[in-house]
């Protein structure tokens, strides 16, 4: 992802939308954030709209909700103008789903942290400048207890990327594993309040699963646009693909499914901006958005024929980037989980 696209999205102001115009943002509403996530998601490139909005709705959110005055004005204004790109890290090799069971440990040493372990799977991983991180800082405090989480700049002594890791899509998308032996930070990173971490991580993932149901919208109707133009101009037996009453009826559902999906999307962001508790509407959208979009661009991807499954085409690649969106950021047994505890 070339640093000039960040940078360029800042100054036009896309960078910040829901954050404080004192800081340089919007102060737009959720529903307004997910026009804009939903126009950057009709990209044909997953990576390129994952690293956004990575950095705009699922790292820098942290800082929003629980940095403090001096955190804020020395971050924000570098966030929203796309100089200082973020990352969150709170996935580690043996905890995923279950981020209660997170062993990257930060004790206090002295006036600061010292943190030490490694995190999995951290998009914006190798090009971030600042990482916003989880880490265990009581022993006595069992599970969800005695996370917190940690403002950590690109360069300090003792942070490093262990890895980039070879995905299966998003390939614009950089992700890797990070390791920190004894990373030492000031108190003055502690973002939030000590041991609270786990509860800011879970707040977090609500607009971050909102995100995820856009990005799958985004797939699903570019998926689709590609295939109506593929198949009213591909000719097979005599007459164009459309003809095939098999065909048109199968992507007559999909599309009925993915406005389905669309007015769900929104209703979820009409419900972030009434401050409801909206958990399992959302846990239910993510569950739900994750497979019909791979759903969408299986079928999508079948009506292209052999072109379909060639590395130059849009519709593969498309496929390849939506396998994902049943996994990162809460996968779907683990999204419906959330539901079926609210029924
Ligand atoms: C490309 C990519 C980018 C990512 N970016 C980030 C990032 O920026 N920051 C970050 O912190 N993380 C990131 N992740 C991590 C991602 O959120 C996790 O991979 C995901 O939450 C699943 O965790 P896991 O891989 O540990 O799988 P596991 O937790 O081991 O789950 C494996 C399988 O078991 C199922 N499962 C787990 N628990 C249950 C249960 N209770 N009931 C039923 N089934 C269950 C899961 O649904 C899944 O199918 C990224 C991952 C990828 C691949």
């Amino acid at each position: 992802m070339p640093r000039e696209v960040l940078r360029r999205m800042g100054g036009l102001g896309f960078l910040g939308l829901m954050y404080a115009p004192e800081h340089g943002g919007a102060g737009a509403d959720p529903l307004t954030n997910l026009v804009f996530a939903e126009a950057l998601s009709q990209s044909t490139f997953g990576g390129f709209i994952v690293t956004v909005l990575v950095h705009t709705d699922m790292a820098s959110p942290h800082l929003h909700h629980a940095g403090n005055a001096a955190q804020l004005a020395q971050y924000m204004p570098g966030i929203i103008k796309g100089e200082a790109i973020t990352a969150v890290a709170v996935t580690e090799p043996d905890a995923g789903s279950d981020v209660a069971g997170i062993r990257t440990r930060a004790e206090r040493v002295g006036g600061g942290f010292l943190i030490n372990g490694s995190k999995m799977f951290i998009t914006n991983g190798v090009h971030a400048d600042v990482y916003f991180v989880a880490a265990k800082t009581s022993r006595e405090a069992r599970g969800a207890h005695g996370i917190s989480m940690f403002i950590v700049d690109k360069g300090t002594p003792g942070f490093r990327v262990g890895r980039a890791l070879k995905k299966t899509g998003w390939l614009s998308s950089d992700t890797a594993e990070l390791i920190f032996e004894d990373c030492r930070i000031p108190a003055s990173n502690l973002l939030g309040r000590e041991n609270e971490g786990f509860y800011s991580v879970v707040k977090n993932f609500q607009n971050e699963r909102l995100m995820c149901g856009a990005m799958a919208l985004g797939h699903a109707t570019q998926a689709m646009r590609l295939t109506l133009e593929h198949v009213k101009q591909r000719q097979a037996f005599g007459k164009p693909l459309w003809d095939k009453q098999t065909i048109r009826q199968r992507l007559a559902m999909l599309s009925a499914k993915t406005e389905a999906l669309r007015s769900y999307t929104y209703h979820c962001a009409w419900l972030m901006s009434q401050e409801r508790d909206c958990v399992r509407e959302i846990s239910g959208l993510k569950a739900l958005a994750g497979e019909l979009v791979n759903e969408v661009l299986y079928t999508c991807q079948q009506f292209h024929g052999g072109m379909g499954y060639i590395r130059e085409t849009a519709i593969e690649r498309l496929w390849r980037d939506a396998r994902i969106l049943a996994i990162g950021g809460g996968a779907t047994e683990v999204m419906l989980e959330e539901v079926a505890k609210r029924l």
